[in-house]
């Protein structure tokens, strides 16, 4: 396997990948046949890395994403994340791995829609059961002001743009300081200016706070964003090294 180059954003080589898939597989049973959505698949992603998983509908990112957030488990290799391997944590690791580091954005939003834009970002915060009320509100208030979203803070999901309940679900996935952010196609549902505009404050968040992006996409203007670009085709992984740049890429496979 080729060694990316460590971009500016990364922490020291030596410290161990933040995600480490080998050979990871992913069969479902379908009927009496199987579907092989992930075919053995190596990645590594490192610490502060802002990454783009770009590949046509049906190629397995939805499945990656999934496996590396510990929503669903490998049926063979293995998924190393924050150096623990996700196959030998026991439910109750998986769930405190979830809720303490890792952070997810959906396509659709996924905000729920009785509570308002401060509750639904405080939602995590409570689960975790850490923080006292005040200490939950001050974290809170910081991350709203960070999406821009003061304004709306009482206004619940029905109420807001696209890109707004967009910037909700990113301040939730934010708010518990996640060490690493699953967003899949976060800009799916938005028009191409708002889906910018959302990719520009992920990159704005992966720079100050130093948090890593994994983000799912099959738009080849978004991927201009990314570090890296790696692709995946039919379950496999087929440029982990690619350049964000799409035209350099295209040029370099001619
Ligand atoms: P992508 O997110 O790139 O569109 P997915 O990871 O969702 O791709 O799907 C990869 C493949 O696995 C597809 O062929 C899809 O139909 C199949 N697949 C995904 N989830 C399931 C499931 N729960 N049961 C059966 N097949 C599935
Ligand atoms: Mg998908």
């Amino acid at each position: 396997m080729s060694t990316p180059t460590p971009s500016k954003h990364t922490a020291a080589a030596d410290a161990p990948p933040l995600v480490e898939l080998t050979a990871a597989r992913k069969d479902y049973p379908l009927g009496r046949t199987v579907v092989s959505a992930l075919r053995g698949v190596d990645l590594v992603v490192r610490r502060g890395e802002f990454v783009a998983l770009a590949g046509p509908s049906g190629s397995g990112k939805t499945t990656l994403l999934n496996l590396v957030g510990c929503v669903d488990v490998a049926t063979a290799g293995t998924v190393r994340v924050a150096g623990q391997d996700t196959g030998q944590l026991s439910e109750g690791a998986l769930t405190k791995l979830r809720l303490d580091s890792l952070g997810f954005i959906f396509q659709s939003f996924n905000l729920i829609a009785v509570l308002d834009v401060f509750q639904n970002i405080e939602f995590p915060l409570l689960l975790q059961g850490k923080l006292s009320k005040a200490e939950r509100a001050e974290r809170v208030r910081a991350i709203v002001d960070k999406v821009g979203l003061t304004n709306q803070m009482k206004q619940r999901p029905a109420e807001l743009s696209g890109g707004q309940r967009q910037r909700v679900a990113i301040a939730r996935a934010l708010v518990t300081r996640p060490t690493l952010v699953l967003a899949d196609e976060p800009t799916a549902n938005l028009d191409s200016e708002t889906g910018e505009r959302i990719i520009d404050l992920m990159r704005d968040l992966n720079h100050t706070e130093g948090t890593t992006f994994i983000f799912s996409t099959h738009d080849p203007k978004i991927m201009t964003h990314a570090d890296r670009v790696v692709r995946i085709a039919d379950g496999r992984v087929v440029d982990a090294a690619g350049s964000s740049d799409t035209h350099a890429h295209v040029q370099g496979h001619a």
